[in-house]
């Protein structure tokens, strides 16, 4: 830290991201992508924009918000777009909690949430998960403050009830209940048509899983208007183009194409029900997960050790240090040929432990 760092920010701990090693070819399973290439309308789109780079961007991205709003049946004035749903999230801190009304969401969940927490100055509370890592619901009823939460959760994968949604949502009418789904097409119910009757509710989604665009970086959400134009106000006080031409229509032809993303989806339902069988078949112990991704630990080996012999033969998991989680690894789920090798190679290990 320089001597010029601003002292409010001196004890700022930044997210970590999963890690990107550049020493060999790496099976990834660590950081939730998806293993299927983005459609090739995707690409065309990305290269024809490619030709008008001297140009800004559209600071209203119209052709992306009007298929969004499009494909999950709002009114368009509902969407708003962001350099990645962590943009969004952070908007939506900025725009929606202060000392009075601190934040809460569970002290197992995203790791970005803490952190954008301290960077805005607010205050905030983890409230723990169940002993089989589950929300209780009960502990955000009526709980008068902003309230995160991830749908399904992560890293453990589990989902919530959009009925058990709607009773958080319905009993903090004072304060905005954000809904994070990131994961959410792979399997749990969407809060977006829960919007049109709360005016309290916003619902975050990304590109990043579903629609194979982790590297475009488009986030959006969907909400009431007056809570739109609030985010909208925060984003033209930071970066009116945040989101670039060639995301924008990125974004404009997956949505044209999400049939195809949508079966993609499919297949990783299929694939991580395959994986939760053979893991179970070695003895581990998975969450039941509704994402793209399985929250598992084996009593024949300690968490840490097995994500570190797995990076040596050339797959990635995510590990967390953190002690109520630290003999699990987060696994995502991609391609059928990436699990049985996974597969294999856990039953290798396990075989010479
Ligand atoms: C991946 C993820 C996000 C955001 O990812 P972006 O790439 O910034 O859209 C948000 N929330 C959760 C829980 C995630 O896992």
């Amino acid at each position: 830290m320089s001597r010029y760092f601003t002292e409010k920010l001196s004890s700022l701990t930044p997210y970590t991201p999963g890690e990107q090693p550049k020493d060999m070819q790496y099976i990834k399973l660590n950081t939730n992508e998806s293993p299927f290439a983005p459609s090739k309308s995707v690409s065309d789109a990305v290269l024809s924009e490619s030709q008008k780079l001297q140009l800004y961007s559209d600071p209203e991205c119209v052709n992306v918000r009007r298929e969004l709003a499009r494909v999950y049946g709002v009114d368009i004035n509902k969407v708003i777009v962001t350099n990645g749903s962590d943009e969004v999230l952070n908007f939506a801190f900025m725009a929606f909690a202060d000392q009075k009304n601190p934040l809460v969401f569970p002290n197992i969940t995203y790791g970005f949430y803490p952190v954008f927490a301290q960077l805005n100055g607010i205050p905030y509370t983890e409230i723990p998960l169940k002993d089989d890592f589950t929300i209780d619901i009960n502990d955000y009823i009526g709980i008068n403050k902003t309230v995160v939460i991830a749908n399904p959760n992560a890293p453990t994968g589990i989902a919530l009830t959009l009925g058990d949604i709607e009773k958080i949502v319905a009993s903090n009418p004072n304060n905005v209940v954000i809904i994070d789904e990131a994961y959410v097409d792979f399997g749990a119910q969407s809060a977006v048509s829960l919007v049109e009757k709360y005016e309290n509710l916003l619902v975050v989604q990304t590109f990043s899983k579903s629609r194979s665009m982790a590297g475009a970086r488009l986030g959006f959400a969907i909400g009431c208007e007056s809570l739109i134009a609030d985010l909208n106000t925060i984003r033209y006080s930071t970066n009116p183009y945040n989101v670039n031409r060639m995301t924008d229509a990125a974004g404009t032809a997956a949505l044209k194409d999400n049939n195809y993303y949508m079966e993609n989806c499919k297949t990783i339902v299929k694939n991580r029900e395959w994986t939760v069988n053979e893991l179970q078949k070695l003895g581990f112990e998975v969450l039941p997960s509704k994402a793209n991704f399985v929250f598992a630990k084996c009593d024949k080996i300690d968490g840490e050790e097995l994500y570190l012999q797995l990076k040596n033969r050339g797959i990635l998991i995510r590990h967390f240090n953190k002690d109520s989680i630290c003999q699990y690894n987060r696994i995502t789920i991609g391609a059928i040929e990436q699990m049985q090798k996974l597969i294999d190679e856990i039953t290798l290990i396990l075989e010479e432990n």
